[in-house]
């Protein structure tokens, strides 16, 4: 029997694998396709950030950066002596038109209440700061400008926690897992993302496609930080000399991952036009889609022991911000099932037990 089986080997899976394997535990992590081609971590913006309405993901969001900005020291081994994210620590700003005002203000205080380092700026006064925006129609706006929030390469990332897991004794392989019940471990992990329910079917989360694009601007704005404008649901960042969009519309069981093309024309170069004038000029150049692993609950995690099991846990629904998420709950779980319960942050809040309560716990900022 297996000590520890991981299913699914995705950003989850190698985060949790790191840290059970750094305990002692012996890992082996199942992965039906060690290309990756279409799970969801590689398809992400790389985000991350600790501007969230619950301190739960706050606190997520500032574990994120403290693990990315050590892994040189903590994930270097002999095939990978000098281990990189690739991070840009440009900062977010989050925009909030008056529609969303209020709610903002409630978070803010719990970003004090966790020492988020997060700033908050009328509407009136973000072109002093930002001069390329139009503010029209905003109100309030929060962001960060001192390195604590931008993104990553999410290849790069998975390949060094993967590296350093592999270096501490565990092992991936190849493998589709059909059935839990097919697994023989004292401990078995779900990290399988959006197809948790094939696996586990009373979890609620299902692959919802999301389409980023890729587009070029005459006008380069190197220190833009990655910029959430909620009045329209766009999201954008610079990438190298270009930048990248996600669309705000979303979409269930789409068993392909073609980008929705129409929705640059229809939805996110108006809205990026209208909140960054020079954006007008824009030319679309690329673009992909992916799966959110969308727990359509209350879009939020859901981590922890599954009641029906004696031995199954699981890490699923993180809804646009599982990336970031990764180190903490590697480290949440692996508290977990080594100990009992959580020792650093507690994600109680995101129990199995909530979901079968259908006990909501909405997470607003989801972009
Ligand atoms: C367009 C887009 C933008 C995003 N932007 C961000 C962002 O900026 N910041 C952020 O933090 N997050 C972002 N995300 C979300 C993030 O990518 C996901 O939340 C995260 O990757 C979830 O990690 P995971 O390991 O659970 O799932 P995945 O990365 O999908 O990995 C799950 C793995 O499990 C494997 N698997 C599944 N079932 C089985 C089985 N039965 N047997 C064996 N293997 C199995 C799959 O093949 C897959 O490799 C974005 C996502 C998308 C699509």
């Amino acid at each position: 029997m297996d000590d520890v089986v991981v299913i699914g080997g995705g950003i989850i899976g190698a985060s949790t694998a790191y840290f059970l394997s750094k305990e002692g535990r012996k890992v082996r992590v199942i992965e039906r396709d060690p290309a990756y081609k279409k799970a969801s971590f590689p398809l992400s913006l790389g985000g991350f950030r600790r501007q969230f309405f619950q301190k739960e993901n706050i606190n997520l969001g500032k574990f994120a950066l403290e693990f990315i900005s050590d892994i040189s020291n903590t994930l270097k081994t002999k095939k990978n002596p000098n281990p990189t994210a690739s991070m840009v620590p440009n900062g977010y700003l989050l925009l909030f038109g008056p529609e969303h005002a209020e709610e903002q203000y409630e978070a803010l205080k719990n970003h004090k209440a966790c020492e988020a380092g997060t700033k908050n700026i009328p509407a009136s006064k973000l072109k002093e700061i930002f001069n390329w925006i139009n503010p029209k129609g905003l109100e309030t706006a929060t962001y960060t400008d001192s390195k604590i929030e931008g993104w990553i390469d999410p290849h790069m990332f998975h390949n060094a926690l993967k590296s350093k897991a592999i270096e501490l004794g565990a092992e991936f392989e190849k493998g589709d897992v059909k059935k839990i019940s097919d697994i023989k471990a004292k401990t078995i992990v779900s990290a399988a993302g959006c197809w948790t329910k094939e696996l586990l079917e009373d979890i609620p989360v299902a692959p919802q496609k999301h389409t980023v694009f890729r587009v070029k601007c005459p006008k380069h704005y190197p220190e833009m930080p990655l910029t959430g404008d909620l009045p329209s649901g766009v999201y954008w960042r610079p990438e190298g000399k270009e930048y990248l969009a996600g669309s705000p519309n979303s979409k269930f069981d789409c068993p392909d991952l073609e980008p929705e093309w129409d929705d640059f024309e229809n939805l996110v170069w108006p809205a990026l036009a209208n909140r960054v004038p020079e954006f007008e000029q824009l030319k679309l150049t690329g673009g992909w889609a992916g799966y959110y692993d969308c727990n359509v609950l209350d879009n939020n995690a859901i981590v922890g022991k599954h009641p029906k099991y004696e031995n199954v846990f699981l890490a699923t629904g993180f809804t646009g911000r599982g990336l970031m998420q990764s180190p903490g709950i590697g480290r949440a779980l692996t508290e977990l099932i080594t100990t009992g319960k959580y020792q650093t942050i507690d994600l109680s809040c995101f129990s199995i037990d909530r979901i079968f309560a259908k006990q909501k716990r909405t997470e607003p900022y989801v972009l």
